[in-house]
């Protein structure tokens, strides 16, 4: 199971140190042994290796080694922090900063040739979801352009953008049939469901058949309420 905290442009780095001491501390005490993450800000990275239960990712980067590419974070500057997990095509980047597919794409490849684990994130806006089902499916499809899904270290997050940070999740029916659907195409890739994904409403996602985690966005910014919903995603 892959429980994920997306800090976004939250925390800075003092409060992301002691956020992942506490957090740390809990899954050792705990003996969880789940597949735990947490995306922080670039200006808060801390070395992954310092964390043993908790795999510390990027939530961007840009696909090149180094060079000139002002503003941006390549893989030389990750690999400094030893981090090895990346987060693409979140719709923040697609529609706040613009990112287009094919540029989406080149990340991709570029997370693969570096052997990355990746988590992928796809979603539909609200004028999709409501032409139903088959439309949001076709939305969704051709979010996989130029996405290798035979790729080992992936993973896929099942996003609806209305339902991002907005406190409002999708209907567990409209979520199981979303996964049900990706789970037939992509087989082994584990599936995750983010969208104002909570305390209340975790345990209904995470039993759905298709579920194989959630990517956590506002719920996930306290160290206690993610390790709450580290502990709800036991049961
Ligand atoms: C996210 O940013 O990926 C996310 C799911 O956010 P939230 O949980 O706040 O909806």
């Amino acid at each position: 199971m892959i429980i994920a905290a997306n800090f976004k442009t939250n925390h800075a780095r003092e409060s992301t140190a002691a956020y992942l001491d506490a957090l740390e501390f809990f899954l050792n005490t705990s003996g969880i042994k789940s597949d735990i993450r947490v995306y922080p800000p670039f200006t808060a990275l801390l070395r992954g290796d310092l964390y043993p239960n908790v795999k510390i990712g990027a939530q961007n980067f840009y696909p090149a080694i180094n060079g000139a590419y002002t503003g941006e974070i390549g893989a030389q500057q990750l690999d400094e922090f030893c981090i090895k997990n990346v987060l693409i095509g979140h719709s923040e980047r697609r529609i706040v900063l613009k990112e287009t597919q094919d540029f989406i794409a080149k990340k991709y490849t570029f997370a693969l040739s570096n052997d990355w684990e990746i988590i992928y994130c796809i979603g539909e806006p609200k004028e999709v979801r409501d032409n139903g089902f088959e439309a949001v499916m076709e939305y969704l499809w051709a979010e996989f352009d130029g996405i290798d899904i035979n790729y080992q270290n992936l993973s896929v997050a099942y996003e609806p953008i209305w339902a991002i940070g907005t406190g409002v999740s999708a209907q567990t029916e409209d979520i199981a049939e979303v996964l049900d659907r990706l789970k037939d195409k992509l087989k082994s890739t584990p599936l995750l469901y983010g969208g104002s994904v909570n305390t209340e409403n975790l345990q209904s996602i995470i039993s759905l058949k298709s579920c194989d985690g959630v990517l956590v966005g506002n719920a996930a910014l306290e160290a206690a309420n993610f390790c709450k919903l580290i502990q709800i995603a036991q049961k």
